[in-house]
């Protein structure tokens, strides 16, 4: 079959690789029949994450059609429209049981690894690295899903791929990230980034009823789409950040805070060389931690951090004073996908929201390689890519 393979930084290949195969009864292939690029492919094209070896597939948003079961996969038949999440899950597991799907205890297989870098490591994902499993993506013709009977979301063929291809990652991840801030119909909520993840960190803070919805980016492109979804568009490049968000909480600051940016960090095995990775990181790419620490000399006192943006290891000079003595609550986390995709999809459903807005380009998956050129250089208003194998 075709695939995009990983073979090193800023190199991504339409490859053709093996056929993949049922090998555990819990398994299913599905059959491609859309998958997208994430923002959080940049960081394995940018190679800042460590554990991808030449040949990966990569990809982790994708949907298809079932096209074989392995024999304990009962609530799952051939010829069933599936979008698959990219946190795998085992559905049995006590993190699972509480609805903690992105922290499953058995999905990782490498998870030996993922625990000497992080105490205790998450769930295995699709196309991201041998740390987190080493299972390959969906920017392929055929995936396998690992325990497919419960790592699955089933879709009515009434809606198009393009409504419910995000249901797998970007759309639970901005909503998490709200749900996360506990809105209140008084509340400012202020995001960082208008990328895929900020668009629907909007949209869901609206849903959610917040009483305004603010987003600092400096793409042009994404502010206007920002505006399209109800949000007051600050430019970072344009205007002042703090004076801005000054305006607009007379003074006081707003209640909610959502960090849509995350830091290009590195993870390897051992916290140090993380550490040391990080700084270098941070002198090439120097806004990044700014958006951790910004976010927490702007909150009104009691008010939360909410962070889906993708963080590696360690971070430096955070000021915990102000976050201590603000009485912050900082909430954090992987996606548990599955947790919110029923709620969501009704909601699509009936009309509340249309995920397609967010598509700038569609395109054949042997474009891949040039398209993740385009996005990493937000090239053409590039927002978000799909690709049909
Ligand atoms: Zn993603
Ligand atoms: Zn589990």
């Amino acid at each position: 079959m075709k695939a995009l393979c990983w073979h090193g930084k800023n190199d991504v290949r339409y490859d053709t690789v093996p056929d993949p195969e049922i090998e555990h009864p819990r398994d299913a292939i599905v059959n491609v029949s859309s998958c997208a690029i994430c923002g959080s492919d940049l960081h394995l094209y940018d190679h800042f994450i460590p554990g991808m070896e030449s040949g990966d597939v990569l990809g982790h948003e994708f949907m298809g059609e079932v096209m074989e079961v392995g024999s304990e996969t009962k609530n799952l038949k051939v010829g069933d429209r599936v979008v698959v999440p990219f946190t795998i899950f085992c559905g049995e597991c006590e993190q699972c049981r509480r609805g903690n799907y992105s922290v499953c205890e058995r999905s990782n297989r490498n998870k030996s690894l993922a625990d000497k870098v992080f105490g205790h490591g998450g769930a295995g994902l699709f196309g991201y690295s041998h740390l987190t499993g080493g299972y390959a993506g969906g920017q392929a013709e055929y995936v396998r899903v690992p325990f497919a009977d419960t790592t699955h979301i089933k879709v009515p063929d009434t809606l198009t791929d393009e409504q419910v291809l995000f249901l797998g990652d970007i759309f639970p991840t901005g909503w998490q990230a709200a749900v996360q801030c506990d809105i209140q119909p008084t509340d400012t909520v202020v995001i960082w980034g208008a990328g895929p993840v900020g668009q629907f960190c909007i949209r869901s803070a609206v849903l959610l009823g917040a009483r305004q919805v603010v987003v600092i980016d400096n793409v042009p492109e994404r502010l206007s789409m920002a505006e399209a979804g109800g949000a007051i568009t600050i430019n970072f490049d344009h205007e002042s950040v703090l004076g801005r968000l000054q305006d607009l909480t007379n003074g006081k600051g707003p209640e909610k805070c959502i960090d849509a940016v995350g830091l290009e960090a590195h993870v390897t095995r051992t916290p140090d060389s993380v550490y040391d990775r990080v700084k270098q990181a941070m002198m090439m790419e120097s806004d990044r931690a700014h958006v951790l620490r910004e976010m927490i000399y702007v909150c009104r006192p009691a008010g939360v951090l909410s962070i889906p943006g993708v963080y590696g290891g360690l971070v430096d000079k955070i000021p915990m004073g102000a976050l201590m003595n603000k009485g912050l609550t900082v909430r954090t986390g992987q996606t548990h996908v599955n947790r919110w995709t029923d709620d969501l999809l009704r909601r699509i459903d009936e009309g509340q929201i249309d995920p397609s807005f967010v598509i700038t380009h569609s395109v054949g998956l042997d474009q891949g390689p040039e398209m993740y050129k385009t996005f990493r250089e937000k090239q053409d208003g590039c927002v978000k890519v799909i690709l049909k194998p």
